[in-house]
């Protein structure tokens, strides 16, 4: 074989711990002076290039005996100079190599090396060979499914080889090993050599990660067992010493006297006693007797036929309802009415009422007054973002650290069966895959089905008939339907001003004087300082800011009274800033001069109304419609809507036909920190466009709100009385409001519609009578 040996001589490179095998395309980095001399004079030539491993790894400068004897030959594919002198150099491996000698060591290696033909298997029988491809692929798959570091991707592409050369070598190529044992794969030349050097070590692999993982399990069981042991003794321990061994029966003792004086129903005492049977067979150290404790105190501790006296003094009732808050007649009816009916029937279902309306306007106070009135027990049950059922029904008492829901432990809280529960923020609650909370509530809610209750802790029928519901929210839009119509609503709407002013004065002073240990003679605030704080200091709908600021003051005060031995402080409008710091807010003034494509809109929003200007813009172009800025969906419709009625009545109002194909329309909302959506800006869109198209100007003192029709009718709009204050808080002299809603007028104060011209307008035409500068009046 010799004599057919084909020798070559070739720049080598002498790899340190790696090796690199035949159809292997990868990257390394030399920067021994003789190794990229060497891939140098190799991209001279031909490319090629000897690569042979050395056996140390240290040797700076190894000879014949320090390296292995087989090596690769491999093709550069690509070199990159990186800093400091290094070369990355990119190679695929083409063959196998011996090396014969090393001619010439000064510059570079040059070394004589004899091309090893690459074996095939054609001295293997078709069949052996199947045999052998089917043997690997399976030892391979079950390597991988043992080492759960190779992909199923590379697997996968892997068992798509069917020859068995491409297999062996492909497997080896893919193998994360040691350069030594790689060493071994690329001197195995015969392929049956390398078959069975790939198959033993793939078994010895597999086999040392089952006993791996054997192992794991093994410490990881011991380690479980050790920890739950442990947490049962301390556990034990604890038992131990806060009953001493044989307290257990004292304690079910005590259970049964508590039950003995508390007047409960048949089903219930039946329950608990043969709770407290079960508590005594339990031994006092497992686990279940502390579940079971639990339990059974809670039943105890529920009011079940406990119930307190109401008050029937319906003056009584109405002298704590107008003393504690000023305003909100309509609640106070409500509840008035509630006692007289009630009293008259000497029963009567609870109604569930539902506050509505902008935060900080009392809603949860009220509900507190009206407990006080009534002279019932108070809980609050806050559903803010309450998003799991369990939280309102309770968990099952096999879940772990299971209580009672909101609902159940509410009544607990309260130690009476008929207590004024306030259900905060109905409108917060929301449902994901733990269940429906708004079905929970429902439940709870429905006079048909409330008196059985079911809490998943209790176990037992719960009784909410007699408990009064008062429930609050922001918006009624997120509140679901069926829970809505079990509702009464009543609406809380913004405070004026004027009543912010009475309530500062009537209310929130008092409070937060007491609260902060003042008496009313140490600090006064004068009308007009209060009004300037009302207004510069807060913008909003309820009071909460202003009893925050307020209480700012209160707190200055405290300290200097302290500090600088002052008598009495008294706030004016002079020294208001001292105490509170600058202006924070003004308020957007109605527009200084009529211009033409502006118009003023009115708004609500869930914090309460505003005012919002609308801009519009005509230029040339190709008909186009744009809308930018802080609008809504059917903010973006009721602009179309207006846009189609303008263009059916183009005719009336004088513009051309081919207006609309040769200019773009741009309609544009600036600022607005809340976003606003809904339909009532129809008008004030339509009247901008017009304005623009026709160059008339718009009246800076108008303002209005109104949905359009494609017919150009003016629809009702909501939250009048919120608009028209903000109206009046920006300066607007004339507000256009639809027809329609006429009689909502009432809701809105005198003080507010006092200066305030109010037109009613059902046509679109109305509106631009009004709105527009006429001829005659410039
Ligand atoms: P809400 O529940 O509507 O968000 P709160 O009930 O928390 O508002 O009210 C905020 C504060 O304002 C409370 O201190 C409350 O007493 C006070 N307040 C609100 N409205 C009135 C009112 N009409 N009269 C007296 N105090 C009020």
């Amino acid at each position: 074989m010799d004599d057919f040996k084909q020798i070559k001589l070739m720049p080598t490179v002498t790899l340190r711990g790696m090796t690199i095998l035949p159809d292997m395309v990868i990257h390394f980095d030399v920067s021994r002076k003789r190794s990229i001399k060497a891939v140098e004079k190799a991209m001279l030539e031909d490319q090629r290039i000897f690569l042979v491993t050395q056996i140390d790894v240290d040797d700076n400068e190894p000879d014949m005996e320090g390296l292995y004897k087989i090596g690769c030959i491999a093709s550069v594919k690509q070199v990159i100079k990186l800093p400091n002198n290094i070369l990355r150099v990119l190679v695929e491996g083409e063959g196998r190599g011996q090396l014969e000698a090393i001619i010439e060591e000064e510059e570079y290696i040059l070394s004589e090396v004899s091309i090893l033909k690459e074996d095939t298997a054609l001295r293997l029988s078709q069949l052996e060979q199947e045999a052998m491809v089917r043997n690997l692929k399976e030892l391979f798959t079950t390597y991988c499914n043992e080492n759960f570091k190779v992909g199923k991707e590379m697997l996968r592409q892997i068992l798509e080889y069917d020859d068995l050369q491409k297999l062996v070598d492909q497997i080896i190529i893919n193998l994360s090993l040691h350069f030594e044992q790689k060493q071994k794969m690329l001197s195995a030349v015969n392929l049956e050599e390398r078959y069975e050097l790939l198959t033993i070590l793939l078994s010895n692999e597999t086999e040392i990660f089952k006993i791996k993982k054997d192992l794991q399990t093994k410490i990881k069981e011991k380690v479980d067992k050790n920890q739950r042991e442990y947490l049962l003794r301390e556990q034990q321990k604890l038992i131990r010493e806060e009953l001493g061994e044989d307290n257990i029966e004292s304690e079910a003792e005590q259970f049964l006297e508590q039950l003995k004086k508390r007047k409960v129903s048949k089903e219930v005492k039946e329950k608990i006693e043969k709770e407290i049977k079960r508590f005594k067979s339990i031994s006092y150290n497992s686990s279940e007797s502390a579940v079971i404790r639990g339990y059974i105190e809670t039943l105890l501790e529920m009011p079940w036929n406990k119930a307190s006296k109401d008050n029937t003094d319906l003056r009584f009732a109405k002298k704590v309802l107008n003393v504690e808050h000023y305003g909100l007649e309509k609640v106070k009816e409500r509840i008035l009415e509630f006692l007289a009916v009630r009293t008259l029937t000497q029963m009567g279902q609870s109604p569930i009422i539902c506050l509505v309306g902008p935060p900080g306007t009392g809603k949860t106070s009220i509900a507190r007054s009206v407990a006080r009135a009534l002279g019932k027990e108070y809980v609050r049950i806050s559903l803010g973002g309450v998003r799991d059922e369990a939280e309102i029904r309770g968990h099952r008492r096999t879940y772990v650290g299971a209580m009672p829901g909101r609902i159940a432990n509410g009544l607990k809280q309260a130690g009476v069966k008929n207590p004024l529960m306030l259900l905060d923020e109905i409108d917060k609650v929301s449902s994901d895959y733990k269940g429906d909370t708004s079905a929970a509530l429902l439940e709870v809610l429905d006079s048909e089905q409330n008196n059985k209750f079911r809490d998943h802790y209790i176990e037992l029928p719960i009784d909410l008939s007699d408990v009064l519901f008062i429930a609050t929210a922001n918006s009624l839009q997120t509140i679901p339907k069926p829970l809505l119509d079990r509702m009464e609503i009543i609406e809380v709407s913004s405070y004026t001003e004027n009543e912010k002013l009475h309530i500062a004065k009537g209310h929130l002073m008092n409070k937060q004087l007491l609260k902060h240990g003042l008496s009313q003679n140490q600090l006064s605030i004068s009308d007009k300082a209060l009004a300037s704080i009302i207004r510069y200091y807060t913008k909003e709908a309820g009071v909460r800011n202003l009893e925050r600021k307020l209480g700012e003051i209160c707190r200055k005060t405290a300290r200097q009274i302290l500090e600088n031995n002052a008598k009495s402080i008294k706030i004016t409008q002079t020294n208001l800033e001292k105490f509170l710091g600058k202006k924070k807010y003004r308020y957007d003034m109605a527009n200084e001069k009529d211009e033409i494509g502006i118009v003023r809109g009115l708004a609500w929003t869930s914090v309460g109304g505003d005012t919002l200007q609308i801009e519009v813009n005509v230029m040339p172009g190709k008909g186009e419609i744009l809308l930018t800025g802080q609008l809504g969906d059917v903010m973006k419709e009721s602009a179309k809507a207006g846009i189609s009625y303008i263009r059916s009545m183009s005719k009336t109002y004088q513009i051309e036909d081919t207006f609309f194909k040769e200019n773009d329309i741009h309609i544009h909302i600036p600022e607005g920190a809340v976003p606003k959506d809904g339909p009532s800006a129809g008008i004030t869109m339509a009247t901008a466009m017009i304005s623009a198209i026709t160059k008339i100007p718009v009246k800076a003192s108008v303002a209005m709100t109104g949905e359009i029709t494609l017919r150009g009718r003016v629809l009702p709009i909501g939250g009048l009385k919120e608009k028209t204050i903000a109206a009046k808080n920006a300066n607007i002299k004339t507000i256009l409001v639809p027809g329609k809603n006429k009689k909502d007028m009432d809701e809105v104060p005198d003080e507010i519609k006092k200066d305030l011209k109010i037109v009613f307008v059902d046509q679109m035409e109305e509106v631009l009578k009004e709105a527009l500068v006429q001829k005659e009046d410039v």
